[in-house]
């Protein structure tokens, strides 16, 4: 069975940033030539591409994913497409997130106050979930690719 990895789809060379733009990186392609790929954003088909940023922002030690100028919460819609995501595809043995995303980040995303102050770095809301639910999987981002 071909072993399967999970990528963020800007990674891949999908325009699905918030301002339209991709992140293609061709080292991540070229390492996971033996996978087959299968391209995640929950953000495009929720929110549309270009679309208003979003930030993981903390209040009374709870997280919350929130619209930048709007200040709507998307926590509910975003946890939703990311779980229907995760039943399609319950296995993978490889995933390979987008670093500072408040979607994909994994250790590295923003973590606002009200203010938008950043008190610290951790993970999206993806990637929170798929650390509990791809146990078995290596989970990484793009700079694993990339001498630091
Ligand atoms: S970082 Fe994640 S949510 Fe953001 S555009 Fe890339 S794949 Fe989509």
């Amino acid at each position: 069975m071909q072993k399967k990895a999970i990528v963020s789809a800007c990674l891949l060379g999908e325009r699905c940033r918030y301002d339209g733009k991709t992140k293609r990186d061709d080292k991540l392609l070229d390492a996971l030539k033996e996978y087959e790929i299968i391209p995640f954003c929950p953000e495009a088909p929720l929110f549309g591409t270009p679309r208003e940023k979003i930030h993981v922002m903390e209040k009374e030690g709870r997280r919350s994913i929130v619209t930048d100028e709007s200040n709507k919460d998307v926590t509910t819609e975003l946890a939703d497409e990311i779980r229907s995501f995760m039943q399609k595809h319950p296995r993978a043995e490889r995933i390979v997130l987008k670093s500072k995303s408040p979607s994909c980040g994994l250790g590295t995303t923003p973590i606002l106050d009200e203010t938008k102050r950043c008190v610290a770095t951790g993970n999206g809301i993806a990637a929170e979930m798929f650390l509990q639910h791809y146990k078995t999987a290596k989970i990484s981002d793009e700079n694993e690719f990339h001498s630091r």
